[in-house]
């Protein structure tokens, strides 16, 4: 097995004084990768070719993207209550984009079985005619019309572990039958939606499943959650190719939100998710940053996820003891809303 790696070591100039989607986040999480020598001999270099404003437009409106160039070529500021630019951002968004277009493209090319993108900005937040929550462009979903239109790629699943719902990647796709939406978040949080009953709409209907999970939750939770919900729905739906938003903020030391996952618990996340694509898609497996606002959680936390990805140690144990009722009973409900199970 091979693992592609990457992250836009430019990515400073996009910064702004006391906000929680800061430099230190990826800078901290590559300190402690290089200094692995494990991990080192197991993470595989791409090259990494500019992108263009030509790639967002594959999901955003043009007057949105006209929005943040003038905002960029302006100086910066806030675009919303919660998400700033500066001069180089629309520079450090596009080349969030072309690292995650370079790991995509090795996998789909077969050069790698799986990959991760240490990038920054987020960008699951990020609507097609809307900045919101930190995030600029709509990563992952780009990645995903990319992937679609150059490697004609039909169905694709992505799950997002991120502690907030990713309601743009969810906006993005809401009507596409061939595109599985899959949220799994704490609720109530922000941005306030990924309910439950929210499924999609159309054609599209079924293909957006929510697992909206109450404070506290821990490892045995998203344990019983990826049983119950996530294997089942992404075997089910039968993608080519499975797309992780990987958000570390559902940590225990995280400052945005009130989960209790640990690093361990991070990485029994991708083992689970290694086992759902092996299974699903030939191990295609597709993974990029999203949140994680505790620098040192999130560093470990991505550290054990790589260790899963590339194969090294063994399978987790976190989380093994039984989840409690209130905490399985609206992940029940979601797996009887889908049918699962
Ligand atoms: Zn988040």
């Amino acid at each position: 097995m091979a693992t592609a790696f990457g992250a836009n070591q430019a990515h400073g100039g996009h910064a702004k004084a006391g906000h929680a989607e800061r430099p230190e986040r990826l800078t901290r999480t590559l300190t402690v990768v290089s200094a692995d020598a494990q991990l080192q001999g197991a993470l595989h270099p791409v090259d990494v070719t500019a992108a263009d404003l030509d790639l967002p437009a594959l999901v955003h409106t043009e007057a949105y993207l006209q929005t943040v160039v003038d905002a960029v070529e302006g100086g910066g500021g806030m675009l919303d209550a919660d998400t700033y630019t500066t001069p180089d951002s629309v520079q450090v968004g596009l080349e969030t984009l072309a690292v995650q277009r370079a790991l995509a493209d090795a996998v789909l090319s077969g050069d790698a079985t799986n990959s991760f993108a240490a990038t920054r900005p987020p960008g699951h937040h990020a609507t097609p005619r809307h900045p919101m929550g930190f995030c600029l462009f709509s990563n992952v979903a780009i990645i995903a019309a990319w992937m679609r239109q150059q490697h004609g790629v039909a169905r694709i699943a992505i799950v997002d572990f991120d502690v907030h719902h990713g309601n743009g990647t969810q906006d993005v796709f809401y009507e596409d039958p061939d595109t599985l939406v899959l949220s799994l978040h704490q609720h109530p949080l922000y941005p306030g939606t990924g309910l439950m009953e929210e499924t999609g709409r159309g054609a599209g209907t079924g293909a957006t499943i929510n697992v909206p999970l109450p404070a506290r939750a821990g490892d045995a939770a998203y344990r019983y959650a990826f049983e119950q919900v996530v294997a089942p729905a992404v075997a089910a739906f039968e993608p080519e190719v499975l797309l992780v938003s990987a958000g570390y903020d559902a940590h225990a030391h995280d400052p945005l939100a009130q989960m209790q996952l640990s690093a361990e618990g991070f990485a029994l996340l991708f083992y689970r998710l290694r086992e759902i694509a092996d299974q699903a898609c030939g191990g295609r497996l597709i993974a990029a940053l999203e949140g994680g606002y505790d620098a040192d959680a999130l560093a470990a936390s991505v550290r054990a996820s790589l260790h899963v990805l590339t194969g090294i140690g063994d399978a987790p144990t976190a989380g093994e003891h039984a989840p409690a009722a209130a905490i399985r009973q609206p992940i029940d409900d979601v797996a009887q809303l889908h049918g699962l199970g």
